[in-house]
């Protein structure tokens, strides 16, 4: 498990040898909400029916938000204020939930986490996936060894640079990490759970 702070925002990553059950007991906040994830773009206040909802925000102190993933992108923006945790795989990017983050925000948003994910260094992709790109997006390719791979971690920096100030990015790839779940890999039941809190 990895502990982040920054001002009073918390975020928690778990790894393959944390107990999240207990975890998620010892948590200091008063609930901890996870949606059910479907690759959508949907975005959602967490006092809503979160059925089919791949993004959840709060205004409220202590109300804890939780993403799973093993090789998705879990993104986490706040400007103090307001905080969101979004599950940004591949169909969620190409389908606009970074941007539906952003519209949550009416200004500059101040900060934005990446969790760990698959990076370019392993995330090879075949002609169905390049399939569902548009023409702009296939800089985010890149050739190595005449294999293809997919820069998630350039896709998602550029749609956020305008709009946030800061970027926090741990930089670590779900696939060549031992210690994190990876679909790919071949965990197909077992998550990463990301959850993120702002305190009083
Ligand atoms: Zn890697």
């Amino acid at each position: 498990m990895k502990h982040f702070k920054f001002n009073n925002l918390n975020i928690i990553y778990t790894e393959k040898d944390d107990n999240v059950k207990k975890l998620l007991k010892s948590l200091p906040v008063k609930h901890i909400i996870l949606p059910k994830q479907t690759h959508s773009n949907n975005i959602k206040e967490y006092t809503c029916n979160l059925d089919n909802c791949d993004g959840i925000y709060t205004t409220e102190k202590n109300i804890a938000l939780g993403i799973k993933t093993a090789d998705c992108g879990a993104i986490v923006l706040t400007d103090y204020e307001k905080l969101t945790i979004i599950h940004a795989g591949w169909r969620g990017i190409l389908s606009g939930i970074i941007e539906n983050a952003l519209d949550l925000f009416e200004d500059e948003i101040d900060f934005a986490f990446l969790a760990p994910f698959a990076r370019s260094c392993c995330y090879e992709v075949k002609e169905d996936f390049i399939k569902n790109l548009r023409k702009e997006e296939f800089l985010y390719l890149k050739n190595k060894n005449s294999k293809i791979y997919f820069s998630m971690e350039d896709i998602i920096k550029d749609k956020l640079k305008n709009r946030v100030k800061t970027i926090y990015d741990t930089e670590k790839c779900t696939i060549c990490n031992k210690n994190l779940f990876s679909y790919r890999k071949g965990d197909i039941k077992d998550r990463m759970l990301t959850i993120a809190w702002l305190e009083d």
